[in-house]
């Protein structure tokens, strides 16, 4: 059981910047986040586009956005429950919440903060018969770790730029054998990535097979081989201890819908006083909340964080005086 003052879900900018002012009132923080790396949308969607509306960033790339978040953080040494889906939440016999990943794992703390963003980013899932018996035996949608395809023959499907990149990382002496395969002869990704992924299938480091899409997924209780339907030449077989389709994420509020919260359209209402939900010690910020005049802008998120925050440290310690001392006075007094 992984115990916290402040258990936050959803580890982008604004849950990210949640561990610093907590951090400042001596509050420690867990993140989950069903994504393998920080940064929500910053890191998943857009990490090379320039931002311009940080205060005091002129411009800054979404993705050096998260990079500087996570080093203003780690003074205040958050947890991190990553790749994992806040699924269930109840409550135990001393007030606290116990929420429970869709692993498994199980956080207790007296504060939820949900700075979800836009939901769980689930996998756009290809429609291949019985491809569900082979999840996790075989099949997956997203690459947590590469040392887990280490020696092992590996087919990737997509045209954008995760594809790509695993690609070639895999290529890159970690996989025994890389198949790319793509319904189209052109790539979406990065002309950089495009250009690797030709080189390599010159080579002959890759097997790039174009204009094709798997079709099923064949194996004796784990994945054995794919079946691919080129557009011209029919069907054949590629043996593969992995398939990786990444055909990109899709955003769904998911299990949160299920925890009794006011929700309008899609989003958690909340209090602007304090930013919390009709359920005591639940908060919302961040692109995930609505109230009057809602903007679902990084700079509101970093704000909603700061008074969230001090009503969850008057929720945990109610007999405490809560003064405001500035950073320039006090600095940054990071934990053990
Ligand atoms: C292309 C693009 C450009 C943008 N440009 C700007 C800009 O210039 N300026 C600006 O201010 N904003 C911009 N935005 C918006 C900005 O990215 C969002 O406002 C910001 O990311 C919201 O941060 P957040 O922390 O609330 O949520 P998010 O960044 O969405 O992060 C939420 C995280 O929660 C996780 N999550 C959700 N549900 C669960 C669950 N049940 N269990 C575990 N994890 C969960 C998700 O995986 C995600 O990582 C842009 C957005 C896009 C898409």
């Amino acid at each position: 059981m992984i115990q916290t003052d402040i258990l936050i879900i959803g580890a982008g900018p604004c849950g990210l910047f949640t561990v610093f002012e907590a951090g400042l009132l001596k509050l420690r923080c867990h993140l989950i986040d069903s994504l393998p790396q920080p940064g929500g949308q910053c890191s998943e969607i857009y990490p090379k586009k320039p931002i311009f509306d940080i205060p005091a960033y002129p411009e800054i790339l979404a993705g050096d956005l998260t990079d500087k978040l996570m080093e203003q953080i780690s003074p205040f040494k958050p947890g991190f429950t990553l790749g994992e889906r806040a699924e269930f939440i109840e409550k135990d016999e001393e007030d606290q919440f116990i929420l429970t990943t869709n692993k498994g794992t199980k956080h207790r703390a007296p504060v939820i903060a949900i700075a979800a963003g836009l939901g769980c980013f689930e996998p756009r899932k290809p429609p291949v018969e019985n491809l569900s018996n082979y999840e996790d035996h075989g099949v997956e949608y997203i690459i947590k770790d590469p040392e887990f395809y280490r020696g092992k023959k590996v087919v990737i499907s997509g045209g954008g730029d995760s594809a790509l990149d695993w690609t070639v990382f895999l290529a890159d002496g970690v996989a025994e054998e890389v198949t790319l395969v793509h319904r189209r002869s052109g790539f979406r990704g990065h002309p950089d990535s495009v250009q690797k992924v030709m080189d390599l299938a010159e080579a002959g480091k890759i097997n790039l097979v174009v204009n094709c899409e798997v079709v099923g997924v064949d194996g004796d209780g784990k994945l054995e081989s794919v079946r691919v339907k080129h557009k011209a030449d029919g069907e054949k077989v590629i043996k593969a201890d992995h398939w990786v389709p990444l055909f990109g994420l899709s955003p769904k509020l998911g299990p949160i819908a299920d925890w009794n919260l006011n929700i309008s359209k899609n989003s958690i209402d909340v209090d602007t006083i304090d930013y919390q939900t009709n359920v005591p010690g639940i908060y919302a910020i961040g692109d995930i909340n609505t109230y009057p005049g809602k903007l679902k802008l990084i700079l509101c998120g970093f704000h909603e964080a700061t008074l969230m925050v001090q009503s969850a440290f008057k929720r945990i310690y109610p007999d405490k005086n809560l003064v405001l001392k500035y950073t320039t006075v006090n600095g940054v007094n990071g934990f053990e």
